[in-house]
């Protein structure tokens, strides 16, 4: 593990619990058959924690204490604003415990402390707030103007809202699937991803700490294939929301499908920005670069294909290589690290692989990537930024490779541009780099994805939905004020007039 002097107090006790329980009921358990799983340090291949293993009797346990809390804790009929004090003041214990939840997270993800500590942590605390002062403005009764009827559309929260969610933001995605289903009125049942549990088991910490009855929030660790599996399927959720590969949410909307059970899906992406010749390189090259590297490029969302007009592609290319060649490599919680590990020791293998098979189709490595070392931590698993142009065709240019490899695409016109954008089988976020703003919102509207950003990547303000379309994403996504109606079911009260 990192040097342990680094470590917090509280994480240190946090992380020599042996095994760190699941939260389920408001208690504090071992899994039924008393399994553990080890997480490690991507940083450096060390044990990290251990951490409780639960299976499908665990998710009964968890799915039967949300379902009691959902009837009987009193969170979903108490009055809107009441919920909302409790939201409140469960965002504040975020923010005050910021430093553990970011060390945590550092740790656990191998994101840089800085990113988690300024970024991921307090976004969690945001959203709570967000949602809970829109739950609290939120008309939940509407009358409905129909002649001969006394009408009314009335909305409830639906009850158990369950989610399986992947290693790559762990507590900012908690955050953005929580906060809207808590302020309905839900109760939660949450399977994180095996590679990071951590931080979403410190969250029910805080859960506990502010108040909140026991069962209305549950975390279950373990598994895909044995945890994920029995809650995606349990008959008795009522909501399901899924951050994920493409490959695991078909099998859980497949489930969802079999039981009828309301489906959220948050999938891959293979983002592009495309930049026109009008704009500074050098300057375009930094934010492209920042993107790409940004979470070691384990961002569903970020720019992974570089679509270039042809009379910027040298300056931009250089610039960017350049800086991708320099980026500061290194362990999460040191202080200059600008690029962390990959998540484990299989994603390296994945994106060094991809660039391998890129290569044999013939891409060009402009910049050839590759396992990186860290002194001092010769065992963790980090790789280099990589740099490919060739083919639109080539595997690199059209599946998620998920780490920090670019692909360049050269462009004449702005419709090649576009259809080098619309080659995708994703539709999560593209950006177009102009400052001419009329080509700037032609271009946004004209590529197919849930988001165009202009002259900017990776944007998520609250009340502006993130969603994908095509292979990545269905159910209305994300942030959006339309979210929290995601987690009400409609229900209309109908009275003939005499
Ligand atoms: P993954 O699909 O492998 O795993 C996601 C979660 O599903 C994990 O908790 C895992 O344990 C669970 N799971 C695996 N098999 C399961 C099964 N058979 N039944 C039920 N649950 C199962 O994804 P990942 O590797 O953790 O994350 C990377 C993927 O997530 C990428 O494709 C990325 O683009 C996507 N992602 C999308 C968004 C978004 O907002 N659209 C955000 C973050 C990540």
């Amino acid at each position: 593990m990192a040097n342990h002097d680094q470590l917090l107090p509280d994480v240190k006790a946090f992380l020599s619990q042996r095994p760190i329980k699941m939260f389920i009921g408001g208690q504090w358990v071992e899994a039924a058959d008393g399994a553990t799983f080890p997480t490690v340090d991507p940083g450096d291949g060390s044990p990290l924690a251990t951490v409780a293993e639960g299976n499908a009797t665990d998710v009964e346990r968890a799915v039967a204490a949300a379902r009691e809390a959902f009837r009987k804790s009193g969170w979903a009929t108490m009055p809107v604003k009441e919920r909302a004090v409790l939201i409140h003041r469960l965002a504040d214990l975020v923010d005050k415990h910021r430093p553990i939840l970011a060390q945590l997270e550092s740790l656990d993800v191998g994101k840089p402390l800085h990113q988690a500590e300024g970024g991921d942590v307090p976004n969690v605390a945001q959203t709570l707030r967000w949602y809970a002062d829109l739950a609290v403005h939120t008309r939940l009764a509407e009358p409905i103007a129909v002649s001969g009827f006394e009408a009314t559309q009335v909305r409830f929260p639906y009850g158990v809202a369950a989610f399986v969610l992947p290693w790559n933001f762990p507590v900012l995605l908690l955050g953005w699937n929580f906060a809207p289903a808590l302020a309905a009125g839900n109760t939660v049942v949450l399977k994180p991803a095996e590679d990071t549990p951590l931080s979403s088991l410190y969250f029910c910490k805080l859960v506990e700490q502010a108040g909140i009855p026991a069962g209305v929030v549950n975390v279950v660790t373990g598994y895909g294939e044995t945890a994920g599996k029995a809650l995606a399927e349990h008959p008795d959720i009522n909501h399901m929301g899924f951050t994920g590969s493409p490959e695991v949410g078909r099998i859980i909307a497949s489930a969802c499908g079999t039981n009828l059970v309301p489906v959220k899906l948050e999938l891959g992406g293979k983002g592009a920005a495309v930049v026109f010749d009008d704009v500074d390189p050098t300057a375009v090259a930094e934010q492209l670069v920042g993107a790409i590297t940004l979470n070691t490029g384990q961002v569903c969302c970020t720019a992974t294909r570089w679509i270039l007009h042809e009379k910027v592609w040298d300056p931009v290319v250089l610039a960017a290589k350049d800086m991708m060649a320099q980026i500061k490599i290194g362990h999460s919680l040191s202080s200059d690290t600008q690029m962390g590990p990959a998540v484990s020791e299989k994603q390296r293998q994945r994106i060094l692989g991809y660039i391998e098979k890129g290569q044999r189709e013939g891409a060009d490595l402009l910049l050839p990537g590759g396992p990186a070392t860290v002194v001092d931590h010769p065992k963790g698993f980090y790789v280099k930024p990589a740099m490919l142009s060739g083919n639109p065709n080539n595997i690199c240019a059209r599946e998620e490779v998920f780490g920090p490899v670019s692909f360049v695409l050269k462009f004449r016109d702005e419709d090649e541009a576009i259809e080098l954008v619309n080659r995708s089988t994703y539709g999560l976020a593209n950006s177009v780099w102009t400052h001419h703003l009329d080509r700037a919102n032609r271009v946004a509207k004209a590529m197919v994805a849930g988001n165009s950003w202009i002259n900017a990547h990776n944007l998520f303000p609250h009340g502006v939905p993130y969603a994908g379309c095509n292979l990545s994403g269905l159910g209305g996504g994300v942030l959006g004020p339309e979210t929290l109606f995601d987690y009400l079911r409609p229900q209309s009260i109908v009275r003939p007039l005499d």
